[in-house]
């Protein structure tokens, strides 16, 4: 008789979600450290993937050192770079108009994308919590003259301890009232262009990737596009009585990445 031990299959590679699944304002979530420490210790490789682009990335560098995350494990990868790397691909070199933070607009720079004021070729939406009534304007005049509309990720509201806060999405729906239009494009998470590189970069099948995070119409979503095995954490955004009505049934769902190390682990 062959005897069998009914061990949950480990992944290659997770990527995280960092607000509402790693953090929580500016507090840990349960299991967060001990996490990265089992990751290290199996060897599996991860990286943190945020669709929240009022951030740089060197802003998360200090947020996740400064909560006690080793600077070698603050491998971050967000909407902005990809939405850099989109740029760079399909309009080399043009003139973009951005409405986003000053963060977001250094991370832009950095790059070599030229954004402007004036005369723009591209216009691209970033989450701004520094948006003013002068932005808005401009971005809808411009859209009205029909530049492509590039924007950085989809969310409708950001996880906060306050609540949930108004998000890109709500800018999306406010300038879709005022000109009829919607992003030609949206990057960030659901887009599955992300997954695949990073399976690249890992040499890994995107089967063996985890994707974990708190959203269903985000996280979620970008498992299901990319093919890759989803685990819901409910710290965040979604509540266990909104699983029934979604389009997106994730693999695994947990109370927090303290049910979900112990799971794999056991
Ligand atoms: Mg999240």
């Amino acid at each position: 008789m062959q005897l069998t031990v009914n061990t949950p299959t480990r992944p290659s590679a997770i990527i995280l979600d960092m607000d509402g699944t790693f953090f929580l304002g500016d507090a840990l979530l349960p299991g967060a450290l001990e996490l990265l420490d089992w990751l290290n210790e199996m060897g599996i490789r991860f990286t943190f993937l945020t669709n929240n682009t009022s951030r740089g990335k060197q802003d998360y560098v200090r947020m996740l050192t400064s909560l006690g995350v080793r600077q070698e494990d603050a491998r971050i990868y967000t909407a902005g770079d990809a939405t850099i790397s989109y740029l760079k691909l399909n309009y080399p070199g043009h003139r973009v108009f951005l409405v986003g933070t000053e963060s977001l607009r250094s991370s832009f720079e950095e790059k070599g994308i030229q954004l402007v004021h004036d005369n723009p070729e591209v216009l691209v939406l970033g989450y701004d919590t520094e948006l003013t009534y002068q932005k808005l304007v401009n971005f809808c005049f411009y859209l009205r003259c029909g530049l492509p509309y590039v924007a950085t990720h989809p969310d409708l509201n950001c996880p906060s301890q306050i609540g949930p806060l108004p998000d890109i999405g709500s800018f999306m729906a406010l300038i879709e009232v005022s000109t009829g239009r919607l992003p030609d494009v949206v990057l960030g998470k659901p887009n599955a262009g992300i997954v695949q590189q990073l399976a690249r970069k890992w040499g890994v099948d995107v089967s063996e990737i985890l994707m974990v995070g708190d959203r269903l119409y985000t996280d979620i979503a970008l498992g299901k596009t990319a093919g890759v095995q989803t685990a819901l954490v409910l710290s965040g955004e979604t509540k266990r009585s909104d699983l029934p009505d979604s389009q997106f049934e994730p693999d695994f769902v947990f109370e927090n990445l303290a049910g979900l190390l112990q799971h794999f682990s056991s």
